[in-house]
């Protein structure tokens, strides 16, 4: 089954979750309305169900194949993404003196979802190449932006993210690759990364490999980490195509899943060095892959958003169409399609909220994203910014947990066809499953937001934060409609525990901080079935107040409320009680 995108949704999401309509009203994307969004969604949706979509299968049987160093993507990748750049995607909010369209990120969050949704393995090439562009446009030097820039916007070349080594994953300031200097400004690059998403394939000419080294006089530790630009090919002073660069691919992974997509180990220097450019300063690389991990890691988070979209609509379609027993009443010779069954409407019904709730809070990241660059004053920018900092590791994290939950549960509603892969629903469930590893695991996310997001501002972005989600559960219990159950109860509760979890972990950073990191995973949770149950309920009045149609998004708000937002006060517990429980447990991990 190919995919639709529920422009529908992502829309509601947009306008009433994110607060883009009142961003859209006080000009901050200038003229550009809800129309032209609406306009190039329909466009994007157009492209990843039609040109991207039917790929993602061919993409997983075929895999990629590697001969002699060098990488063939799955019969008709190439062509999927030569149209796909042509159509100008790839540099849909990059800046317009370097070929791009300037427009807002939280529309691109869509575009992105849909990319990923139509085919992960295809999703994640643009992702690194927007990461790159952002890093690159605010940290590279103009001399080196004016040759390489505008061909990595335009699509004509992709970028690739380069850090794992053996030794050095979660733990990037153990890594070796060295950077001497050349003598010239430039530098020569030696050494090996493993599992570097796209570092050889056939879809483009060049290939921009943004490498983290260390210089031999480097501090050690991540303060000692630099930045460089290593092209494939280097270029001829006209710009044109010169002499290859002293590196290569070495070997492709056999891989869970997300086959479509070459995961190479890469060798650096074999004759001496590969030619490197430096961004931004030397041992300032952190800082530079920073701008670059941090937008990857939403990025991440819409992988999720959109394998959870894919999913459930396969497994919606196949629970309208399979028919096993009965519901009470039915004649014996008749048999119901399971969608009738409420177990098997439990399973559908957590799809669609929890598919929703993670896509808000991911626009809501993108839209603070937008609002960090192009609002009003400084301390409206900074505002936004540690609003953006604050929400990037539970979009990241939570969404791509839902990527896999959702998966997961539409491979049950498939019941042993789930489990087949002619039906597809494996794939996704295979593909998913990286979402919470790669871009800084799920636990180093929810370390991050336990550590520095929390205590951000002396922690007055988290009680901004918290002071919204309050708004939204007084404007849920003035509305007193008996359609929405028991969602302003359960929301208020959830927000009540997500203050305190927050509370008792602030008070523990510094001296108990081991109390804080045993529970930095069920806080982060914690935080997104509040967050994202108040976002659906914004939703759900947004509805109430528009009339017609506002059942299923009250119905939603009220499912994800009353059956996940209420999970908040057991992860409260897990958070400030049962961290003891987790540190003095040596004992049965040494048995
Ligand atoms: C398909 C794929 C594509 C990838 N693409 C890229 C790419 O393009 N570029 C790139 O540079 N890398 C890439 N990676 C690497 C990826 O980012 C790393 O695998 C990831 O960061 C985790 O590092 P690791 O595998 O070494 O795991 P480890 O760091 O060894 O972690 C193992 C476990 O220990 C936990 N852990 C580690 N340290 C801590 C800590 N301090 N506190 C608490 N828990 C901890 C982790 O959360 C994890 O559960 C890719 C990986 C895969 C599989």
């Amino acid at each position: 089954m190919t995919y639709n995108a529920p422009l529908a949704d992502m829309g509601f999401a947009l306008k009433y979750g994110t607060g883009l309509a009142p961003a859209l009203a006080e000009g901050l994307f200038g003229d550009l309305t809800m129309d032209d969004i609406e306009a190039v969604l329909g466009e994007a949706g157009r492209m990843a169900g039609e040109v991207i979509g039917p790929l993602n299968r061919v993409g997983d049987q075929n895999g990629v194949t590697f001969k002699d160093g060098a990488v063939t993507t799955a019969p008709g990748w190439k062509a999927a993404y030569d149209s796909w750049r042509k159509g100008g995607w790839n540099g849909l909010t990059a800046p317009g003196e370097w070929g791009g369209q300037g427009l807002p990120q939280v529309l691109n969050a869509a575009c992105v979802e849909m990319w990923n949704a139509a085919s992960m393995a295809f999703g994640v090439g643009p992702l690194v190449s927007m990461s790159a562009i952002d890093a690159f446009s605010a940290h590279g030097s103009e001399p080196l932006k004016r040759a390489y820039l505008e061909k990595l916007v335009t699509g004509e070349w992709i970028a690739t993210m380069q850090l794992t080594e053996p030794q050095a994953g979660s733990d990037v300031g153990a890594l070796r690759t060295r950077a001497e200097r050349a003598g010239d400004g430039t530098y020569r690059i030696k050494g090996q990364k493993i599992f570097i998403t796209y570092g050889e394939h056939d879809l483009t000419e060049n290939i921009l490999h943004f490498v983290l080294a260390r210089l031999p006089d480097a501090p050690p530790g991540t303060r000692g980490i630099s930045l460089f630009l290593v092209p494939k090919f280097l270029l001829n002073a006209d710009g044109s195509l010169g002499k290859r660069n002293d590196l290569r691919a070495h070997s492709v992974e056999h891989k869970l899943g997300l086959h479509g997509s070459p995961t190479c180990t890469m060798i650096f220097g074999d004759e001496g060095g590969a030619t490197g450019f430096i961004i931004g300063e030397e041992n300032s690389g952190m800082a530079c892959m920073f701008t670059m991990m941090n937008r990857a890691r939403l990025a991440v988070g819409l992988q999720g958003v959109g394998i959870a979209e894919r999913a459930t609509q396969q497994a919606l379609a196949y629970a309208r169409e399979r028919r096993q027993g009965r519901i009470p009443g039915m004649p014996a010779t008749e048999s119901a399609p399971i969608i009738e069954h409420p177990d098997v409407k439990r399973m559908l019904l957590s799809m669609r909220a929890l598919t929703q709730a993670a896509r808000t809070i991911c626009y809501a990241t993108a839209l603070a994203l937008d609002e960090a660059e192009r609002g009003g004053d400084k301390a409206a920018r900074q505002k936004a910014h540690d609003r953006a900092s604050l929400l990037t590791p539970l979009a990241k994290a939570f969404s791509a947990d839902i990527g896999v939950e959702v998966a997961s549960l539409g491979v049950q509603v498939h019941g042993g066809m789930g489990f087949i892969e002619e039906t597809g629903a494996a794939q996704h469930l295979r593909d998913a499953r990286i979402a919470p590893i790669y871009e800084g695991t799920n636990g180093i996310q929810a370390i991050d937001l336990v550590t520095r997001k929390l205590p951000l501002g002396g922690g007055a972005a988290i009680e901004a934060y918290l002071g919204e989600l309050r708004g939204i559960v007084e404007a849920v219990n003035a509305t007193n409609d008996p359609a929405l159950g028991w969602t302003g109860v359960r929301l208020e509760d959830a927000v009540a525990s997500l203050e305190r979890a927050t509370r008792w972990l602030l008070a523990r950073l510094g001296k108990e901080a081991d109390q804080a990191l045993a529970g930095a995973s069920p806080y982060l949770r914690l935080f997104g079935v509040a967050a994202g149950g108040c976002l659906l309920a914004r939703q759900a009045l947004a509805a109430l107040r528009l009339g017609p149609d506002a059942a299923p998004r009250i119905a939603l708000a009220r499912f994800f409320a009353e059956n996940y937002s209420v999970q908040a006060g057991a992860l409260e517990r897990i958070v400030i009680e049962g961290a003891p429980g987790v540190l003095g447990a040596d004992a049965v991990l040494s048995a």
